[in-house]
């Protein structure tokens, strides 16, 4: 199918200043470059822990950080030499939906309110018209007209991500970056908001970027997954390969802390030793050295460059190169 949104070679570097003159001491490699497509009407699973780069990646390609490098080409337009007025017109296409709803969801404003202003910044429709549509997706996430004119402290923490669902619809976008959309929830409210983000790609012919920072979340709504590890994609799969067989080390440990209901599948526990490093300060080679129990020599040299292994699965690691 139809490649939707394609990353090549995307950096984000955020500059270490220091002393009273702000010098420029080195930068933090956020993402540290990355490439991969998307393809029209699926959902990519992005996961990592906390640092790794997966939230930088999905806010680099909206340009709500101005990538260091690299190139966005979202439905063929290159994204990263547009102005902001037509940034802001492709962003109509783009949106977001955020982990803490409540965080983003001005608490002074009606739901109804909220809902309408994205249709008033892009210019869509009259005051009936937008009302209109206001009450529409209210009720296509799960809500109803009733709830229009309550605030957003009135609502659950389930509701409230129904309304950012709500609000990320509103301009009729093709494809949605969810950053953590269920980590703040419970579990039992986290399967609803997961049914309902899947009703709606079905319906709506959504494309989805998942970012999660456990495999268990992402697993049953995305088609592919990709892994990052200090701003860096270390394998990228189809669902059923990276979770029958991961190949990165990393993928491995990050699945043996998912229980897996198949016993089919039966792993051996991989444990991992000491912390994630400072993004500040990364491991020289591949980064996951430090941590990684198949670590040979050459990886504390040598970068890993991410390669197709086998049909639909890349990894970055030494320990599936083939020889030259
Ligand atoms: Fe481990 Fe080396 Fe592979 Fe990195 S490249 S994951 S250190 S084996
Ligand atoms: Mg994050």
């Amino acid at each position: 199918s139809k490649v939707l949104l394609k990353v090549d070679n995307l950096k984000k570097y955020f500059p270490i200043r220091h002393g009273m003159f702000a010098r420029h001491v080195g930068d933090v490699k956020a993402v540290d470059d990355i490439s991969f497509e998307l393809y029209e009407g699926e959902t990519l699973g992005i996961v990592g822990e906390s640092g790794c780069g997966k939230s930088t990646t999905g806010r680099a390609i909206m340009r709500l950080h101005e990538p260091t490098d690299g190139q966005v080409t979202f439905d063929g337009i290159e994204l990263t030499e547009l102005n902001s007025e037509q940034m802001r017109k492709v962003r109509r296409e783009i949106q977001m939906v955020f982990q803490d709803p409540y965080a983003s969801l001005n608490p002074r404003h009606t739901v109804e309110k909220i809902l309408e202003e994205p249709l008033i910044v892009h210019g869509i429709g009259n005051a009936k018209e937008r009302k209109k549509k206001v009450h529409e997706y209210l009720e296509i996430v799960g809500l109803s007209s009733y709830h229009a004119k309550r605030y957003p402290h009135q609502f659950s923490g389930g509701q409230r991500q129904r309304i950012g669902i709500a609000r990320a619809l509103m301009t009729n976008p093709k494809l949605i970056i969810a950053d953590e959309p269920v980590s703040a929830l419970d579990v039992s409210i986290q399967a609803q908001v997961l049914n309902l983000m899947q009703r709606l790609q079905e319906d709506l012919k959504l494309t989805y970027i998942f970012i999660a920072h456990d495999l268990g979340v992402v697993r049953h709504i995305s088609d592919r997954v990709g892994v990052m590890y200090l701003g860096r994609l270390v394998e990228i799969a189809e669902s059923e390969s990276l979770y029958h067989e991961p190949l990165h080390p990393y993928t491995q440990a990050l699945l043996s802390a998912v229980p897996i209901p198949d016993p089919q599948f039966e792993r051996e526990q991989l444990l991992l030793k000491g912390d994630i490093p400072s993004p500040s300060n990364p491991p020289t080679g591949c980064t996951f050295h430090t941590r990684c129990p198949f670590a040979m020599d050459k990886c504390k040299q040598e970068i890993p460059m991410l390669q197709q292994v086998k049909p639909g699965h890349s990894v970055a690691c030494h320990l599936y190169e083939t020889p030259q």
